[in-house]
C-alpha cells in the first residue's frame, strides 16, 4: 500500500534497524521500545491486520511465528517473552500493517503492550 509506512520499510525506502529478513517476512527494533528487547516482526505483503487473515495470507503467518521463535532463542529471551498483535481501534493498533511486537529482555508488566 502507497501510504503504509511499515509497506515502505519492508521495500527499503524507509531505513530502520533490522534484525532478521527473508523473500516474505521482515523484523527489525521498534522505535519507542516497550521493553529492554522490543522488536517488530512483520509480513513484506500489506495485511492490515489480523481480521484481514485469510487462507490465501494465512501461510506468512504461520512463518512469522517460526522467525520469532529463531530471533527469541538469538535474542537470548528463552527465560520469557511476549508475542502481541494489536488489532483495531479498542486495541490501540497505530499502524495498520500487521505487526507482532516480540517483547523480552526482562521481567515484563502484566500491562506492558
Ligand atoms: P501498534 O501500536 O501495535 O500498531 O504498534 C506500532 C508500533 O510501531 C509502535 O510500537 C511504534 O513505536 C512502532 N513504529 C512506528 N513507526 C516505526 C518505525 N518507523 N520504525 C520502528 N518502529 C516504528
Amino acid at each position: 500500500m502507497n501510504d503504509c509506512i511499515f509497506c515502505k520499510i519492508a521495500k527499503g525506502e524507509i531505513p530502520c534497524n533490522k534484525v532478521y529478513e527473508d523473500e516474505t517476512v521482515l523484523a527489525f527494533y521498534d522505535l519507542n521500545p516497550a521493553a529492554k528487547v522490543h522488536v517488530l516482526v512483520i509480513p513484506k505483503e500489506h495485511i492490515a491486520n489480523i481480521l484481514e487473515i485469510n487462507e490465501d495470507n494465512s501461510k506468512v503467518v504461520a512463518h512469522i511465528f517460526e522467525v520469532i521463535g529463531k530471533l527469541a532463542k538469538e535474542l537470548k529471551l528463552e527465560r520469557g517473552f511476549r508475542v502481541v498483535s494489536n488489532c483495531n481501534e479498542y486495541a490501540g493498533q497505530s499502524v495498520f500493517h500487521l505487526h507482532f511486537h516480540l517483547l523480552g529482555g526482562e521481567q515484563l508488566s502484566l500491562q506492558m503492550c
